[in-house]
């Protein structure tokens, strides 16, 4: 093939033009690579985060979960949920002295609420801060809110610390509160057996104790449930763990749940 010289000079131009436009594609694209793996690496890292939060609420969830405390029907229902102790009156402590009975009664008493709030029953905690009451306003709150169950959350300790004693134990006195709804025997067995089911602490015994002021002048069935033995290392790991303290909580809104349906059963009986 031939060409003129003129024929060259435009071939020239004609290859310089191809090749900046060249450079130019080259680096558009190389411009569009860099910024689309920003936005990969933005989406990563949001990925990362979302996987993280994601994460943090199966951890959540797998100790409380909303959803299996939705409880309807009760809104005629008050309840009052009662943490043992508080402020100066610290009751009992772990053998090491480390832990303090009033303390692990809020803890769980606050979990108890996180799952009542799912419930529409009216709900009353004589305490949910670290504040002393006497034992005469306890009963005095739950006689004038006229409530159906009075609830007492306690943990047990032994005074001999070569104790083995372990396990729940729930209270009950014979001759206040009973009514045609509910019994306190029956109350208190049946809160042995729910906080049985739902936690590792085993069930202990059902005790009838006339001596115990809050069981001796509530006008409604009322319990106290020790939780477990404080002076037992096994229970109070137990009891001081957030696990312990959701599945107590849990065997503990069963209970209501459970003594609140036979109760509904009876009135509707007649
Ligand atoms: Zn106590």
């Amino acid at each position: 093939m031939y060409m003129s010289n003129n024929g060259r000079v435009k071939v020239v131009i004609e290859s310089c033009i191809l090749l900046i436009a060249l450079v130019i594609v080259s680096c558009l694209y190389t411009a569009e690579l860099s910024k689309s793996r920003n936005v990969l690496k933005e989406e990563n890292k949001n990925g990362v985060v979302h996987e993280e939060k994601k994460q943090s609420k199966t951890v959540k969830n797998a100790l409380f979960d909303k959803d299996d405390y939705k409880a309807e029907g009760f809104k005629n229902i008050t309840v009052v949920v009662d943490a043992g102790h508080g402020g100066k009156d610290e009751g009992a402590r772990s053998n090491n002295r480390r832990y303090r009975e009033k303390d692990c009664n809020l803890a769980m008493v606050k979990k108890l609420k996180q799952m009542l709030d799912q419930t529409d029953i009216n709900v009353i905690y004589t305490r949910l801060e670290d504040r002393y009451i006497t034992k005469k306003r306890r009963t005095v709150i739950a006689n004038m809110k006229k409530a159906d169950l009075f609830i007492s959350i306690h943990c047990n300790a032994s005074d001999n610390i070569h104790s083995r004693a372990s396990g729940i134990e729930t209270l009950y006195a014979k001759r206040k509160g009973d009514n045609r709804l509910m019994t306190n025997r029956r109350f208190a067995h049946i809160l042995l057996d729910t906080v049985e089911a739902s936690s590792l602490n085993k069930a202990r015994k059902c005790i009838r104790r006339e001596d115990l002021f809050v069981l001796r002048h509530t006008d409604m069935p009322a319990v106290i449930v020790e939780t477990g033995y404080m002076s037992n290392r096994k229970d109070m790991s137990y009891i001081n763990s957030q696990k312990g303290q959701y599945d107590i909580a849990d065997g503990i809104y069963k209970g209501i749940i459970k003594s609140l349906k036979e109760m509904s059963r009876r009135k509707k009986r007649g």
